[in-house]
């Protein structure tokens, strides 16, 4: 087993990692669809430990392997994107696992968080608008930040998983009272 010094942990993290934008310590509902190292396909609903734009720490009750491409959907957001899996980050507990994932696009955002570059003072501003899943009509508030409201605006609505009838489709902004 290879264990490092935590200094030396950190030196060499910061030769090999380009962090571009911060890391935030949140717990984000997601739904993994992968295979595991069997070659078996899952759906498995677990929480991200860290997330930052341009990937994601998660744990799992099962193995991956690295380089693989997983699917995570955002449950708070409902989007999805395909991300690779890294490495294993850190030791597993028991059933649970814990793996590093990279965004394969990381113009998308599927966490529906402002990350704002380091050493900037810009604070994006997240705004609570209703969607509604045009698909079985459901409605859900979500918490989406200014750049990707705007996308909605001028797309006219995004693709965005639903929880309730589970299909990909279509979800609409829609006015809050009626
Ligand atoms: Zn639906």
């Amino acid at each position: 087993m290879d264990i490092k010094h935590p200094a030396a942990q950190a030196r060499s993290g910061q030769k090999t990692k380009r962090r571009r934008t911060p890391r935030l310590a949140v717990k984000e509902p997601i739904r993994v669809f992968a295979t595991d190292y069997r070659g078996r396909d899952f759906v498995e609903d677990s929480t991200t430990l860290a997330v930052n734009l341009h990937g994601a720490k998660i744990r799992l009750g099962r193995e991956l392997i690295p380089e693989q491409e997983i699917r995570i959907l955002s449950r708070r957001t409902g989007l999805e994107a395909l991300f690779r899996v890294v490495s294993r980050a850190g030791e597993s507990e028991g059933q649970q696992s814990f793996w590093g994932v990279e965004s394969t696009d990381p113009k998308q955002n599927i966490w529906g968080i402002g990350f704002s570059p380091p050493n900037s003072v810009e604070q994006t501003a997240i705004v609570r608008v209703m969607l509604q899943c045009l698909e079985c009509r459901v409605r859900e508030l979500v918490d989406l930040d200014e750049a990707l409201l705007q996308k909605i605006e001028s797309a006219d609505g995004l693709l965005r998983g639903c929880l309730t009838c589970g299909r990909t489709g279509h979800w609409k902004k829609v006015p809050y009272g009626d």
